[in-house]
């Protein structure tokens, strides 16, 4: 079988160990990957490593960088480099307009930047296919997370899982076949009917407010402030909360402290627990992307 990316030149900017993986499996899929700010191993068959960033970019078809892009300074998210890497104007002028930057999300600096300079942005994290692959680990994660806040078991206890998208799907289904009285809030009625399809309890936002004293967990997806002072005045103190929506999260956390109930913001699950996983959950959707691109130049 002929290798898919046949030769194609990217460049891989920063990143974690997710991108370590995403590194050789583009290779293993015929690409050739420029790479800076990632300790991978040098003279590696298909991988050239710069300490240049402008280098890095030469005659590059794709520019892959980190997850979480960059912070609110211009610095890549680059955990495992020995120095810090920006992502500067200077830079970013030099990427041709019609290769495709992927990023996992973009934050506001970064899709400013991007806008700027009218390069091709694409949000991995948005993709459907991206986001219920992901949602794997995340849920696992959070299973795991609880099971480390919590004297008693999954199993028996009484779970509440806030919102019912990509995630909250598959955490809601997890509980379920753990054993966990797994309530599910959501606010269309197709989803509550899917929920009751599930076996799950159903329960629709208007009345989360009263039956949340049951819970002994309870998962927020919903990144909105859900989880207010007022709903978690009704919250028992024994209750454990984990909210995976992104930051700030949809839980008031000082109100939450007050009362004093654990809640703890989980952000990048899938990094933190299946690096591996998350690793080729990227390189699967990032080749496929590549290989469209291709046949269609
Ligand atoms: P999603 O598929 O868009 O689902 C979001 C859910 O929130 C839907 O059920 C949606 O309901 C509900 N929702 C949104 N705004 C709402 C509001 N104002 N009131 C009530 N419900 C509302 O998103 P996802 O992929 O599941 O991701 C959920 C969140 O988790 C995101 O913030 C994402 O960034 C984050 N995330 C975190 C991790 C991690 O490791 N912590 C991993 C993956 C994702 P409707 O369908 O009715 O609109």
């Amino acid at each position: 079988m002929q290798p898919e990316l046949g030769g194609i030149q990217v460049a891989v900017m920063g990143g974690d160990a997710r991108e370590l993986i995403l590194v050789e499996e583009l290779v293993a899929s015929g690409a050739r990957v420029n790479v800076i700010g990632l300790p991978v191993k040098s003279g590696a068959d298909g991988v050239v490593i710069y300490r240049d960033p402008t280098e890095c970019l030469m005659d590059i078809k794709a520019v892959i960088l980190p997850v979480p892009g960059i912070n609110e300074k211009g610095f890549l998210y680059c955990t495992l480099a020995d120095q810090p890497l920006a992502l500067t104007e200077e830079l970013m002028a030099k990427i041709p307009a019609d290769v495709p930057v992927f990023v996992g999300m973009a934050r506001p600096l970064l899709a400013q930047m991007a806008s700027q300079h009218r390069l091709r942005l694409i949000e991995l994290m948005k993709l459907d296919e991206v986001a219920i692959l992901n949602s794997i680990p995340s849920a696992e994660g959070a299973v795991q997370m609880a099971m480390e806040m919590l004297p008693i078991t999954i199993h028996g206890s009484s779970a509440f899982v806030v919102g019912f998208g990509r995630t909250g799907i598959t955490l809601a289904r997890l509980l379920g076949a753990m054993g966990a009285r797994t309530r599910v809030v959501a606010r269309k009625p197709e989803h509550l009917a899917r929920i009751t399809e599930m076996n799950l309890v159903p329960v629709p936002f208007h009345h989360m407010a009263e039956t949340l004293g049951e819970a002994d967990l309870i998962f927020n997806t919903v990144p909105a402030p859900v989880l207010t002072g007022e709903v978690l005045e009704k919250v028992s103190p024994e209750a454990v909360i984990i909210d995976l929506a992104s930051a700030p999260g949809g839980t008031d956390f000082r109100k939450a402290e007050s009362l004093g109930i654990k809640a703890v913001l989980a952000p990048g699950l899938p990094g933190k627990v299946a690096p591996k996983t998350a690793g080729r959950v990227l390189a699967r959707v990032i080749t496929r992307l590549l290989v469209e691109e291709m046949a269609g130049s």
